[in-house]
């Protein structure tokens, strides 16, 4: 089978030339109207077809052939092909169509660009794995940034796929404490209440975010544990006052009381019927660990009660964060119900043991959590309520598998080999949901997440027989295997499963923000 051709291109070439011989010899015949009609009636009555004669039918800069589109918005689940132009589906069809480039997609699935809400990696190296994955959107909206106009900047014309950013509530916190902004607080702002002064200067920095177009608010309440109840409300009002989503690693994981995950979903979920602000629960299974199901069924209520509550998981049974956050405070065994042995350093693949746990400590490093099971990872996959995000990082090849290969995964594993949820749901939660998610702030996702004609032909095709993710937590830079191709744009960049070099169609997801005048 070959994917890719450029046979359709010779093939309009050709039409082409033959119209302009079929022009050029009716020549003597162009002045009256009546000759026209008199060629029509001799053309048509000797059986000659005269629509291309009169009229080219578009020719596409790309178009995908025979694949088995997939858009979960229409529930469509046929083969079609597509025409795109300009970065732009121009057309769904099941006629022939010619372009300059052609991708032949038979027996592939042609899906939406999935959409990743939590990818911390925004780098070159961390877009390549993500493109290979079938991403064709990261956006980092858990712990977000604390100079929105800087981020966009440093990325723009420079990446791989689109991305985007939220303003950060910890990097707000760390400036409002006089702290060098880093990924997680470590010093005050991870350890002590903020005055009222403080909390004045968070919000200040949260809405000089959202001005500058941040596409939503980002919460690592567990990694400042003495921000008061009242202070995640004020950050909450602000975000309510922008129509932007509060994306929330929640103040607690676990089960026990007092201080369990639902006790943690309880605050977030008032705090968004108190506000009006729509939230967004990141990681719902690595924070709720076996409390996954009750959670699940908390934010089903809050729905059904018209509030705006959603979530998301990744599929793996480790979580991963930097072992001198918060997290590791004193009681964390108890927290996760796990001891030094279920943790593994990033860096060596080594499990830890008490000597080298206070050892890294004092460094700092990632380590990665093994604190669920197989079953609470199904549990949140099947869910209607999850979306698929990856929470991914990695540092010259260091760091967690889900960074590379969380979608290919849940499509191979979940999909396929375990029948866990359909195709059609799987592209679902990753493609429409985390559109809809961001559309009512950043109104440029409504033409994300679809194949639709006037959608962004950000575009991910892949082989569902053989998709697999292919890192692990010894080797986590591995690219995935099985997707063919990925379009970002309009432009191609994984082709025939490799990637493209020196492309650089990404575009910047912002929030409409007013352009600066100095
Ligand atoms: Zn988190």
């Amino acid at each position: 089978m070959k994917n890719f051709s450029r046979k359709g291109a010779n093939a309009q070439r050709k039409t082409q030339l033959l119209q302009s011989r079929f022009a050029s010899s009716f020549a003597p015949l162009r002045l009256c109207a009546r000759n026209i009609l008199f060629v029509a009636i001799v053309l048509i009555a000797s059986g000659v077809f005269i629509a291309p004669v009169l009229s080219s039918s578009p020719f596409y800069d790309l178009v995908i052939l025979n694949g088995r589109v997939i858009d979960p918005e229409s529930r469509t689940d046929a083969i079609r092909n597509l025409g795109i132009s300009n970065g732009v589906i121009k057309t769904i069809s099941t006629g022939k169509l010619s372009g300059r480039t052609v991708i032949d997609a038979r027996d592939l699935v042609v899906s939406p660009g999935f959409i990743d809400l939590h990818q911390h990696g925004q780098d070159e190296e961390n877009y390549r794995f993500k493109a290979m994955d079938g991403v064709t959107t990261a956006l980092e909206l858990e712990v977000g940034t604390g100079d929105v106009d800087a981020w966009y900047a440093q990325r723009e014309q420079k990446s791989l796929i689109n991305y985007g950013v939220s303003a950060g509530h910890l990097a707000a916190r760390m400036a409002a404490m006089h702290e060098p902004i880093t990924f997680l607080p470590t010093g005050d702002a991870a350890r002590r209440p903020a005055t009222d002064a403080e909390i004045e200067v968070m919000k200040q920095r949260l809405e000089d975010g959202l001005e500058r177009g941040a596409v939503a608010v980002g919460f690592g309440i567990q990694y400042t544990p003495n921000a008061s109840r009242w202070e995640i409300l004020e950050m909450f009002r602000v975000a309510a006052r922008y129509g932007a989503s509060c994306h929330v690693h929640m103040r607690h994981a676990g089960g026990k009381e007092p201080g369990s995950s639902i006790q943690a979903l309880e605050e977030v979920i008032s705090a968004a019927a108190i506000t009006g602000a729509p939230l967004h629960v990141v990681h719902i299974h690595s924070t709720g660990g076996p409390a996954t199901p009750k959670l699940l069924q908390m934010i089903g209520e809050a729905k059904s009660r018209k509030l705006d509550v959603t979530t998301e998981c990744y599929p793996y049974i480790a979580g991963m964060t930097d072992i001198k956050s918060a997290i590791f405070d004193e009681g964390w065994q108890e927290v996760f119900n796990i001891d030094y042995k279920d943790l593994q350093w990033a860096a060596t693949g080594e499990r830890l043991t008490k000597e080298t746990f206070e050892k890294y400590r004092k460094t700092g490093g990632m380590v990665a959590v093994f604190s669920m099971t197989e079953e609470i990872v199904a549990a949140a996959i099947k869910s209607p309520l999850t979306m698929i995000a990856s929470d991914g990082i990695l540092e010259r090849g260091k760091g967690h598998p889900r960074t590379a290969g969380t979608y290919s995964r849940v499509l191979g594993i979940y999909v396929r080999d375990k029948g866990t949820l359909t195709l059609m749901d799987a592209l679902t939660r990753m493609t429409l949901m985390p559109a809809l998610r961001l559309e009512r702030r950043v109104p440029a996702m409504k033409n994300k997440g679809r194949i639709r004609v006037g959608a962004d032909a950000d575009l991910t095709i892949f082989d569902p027989r053989s998709i697999t993710d292919k890192s692990t937590f010894q080797e986590p830079a591995q690219y995935s295997e099985g997707i063919r191709f990925v379009v970002v744009n309009g432009a191609m960049i994984v082709k025939e499963g490799r990637l493209e070099s020196n492309v650089y169609p990404g575009r910047a997801v912002r929030a409409p923000f007013r352009p600066k005048t100095n």
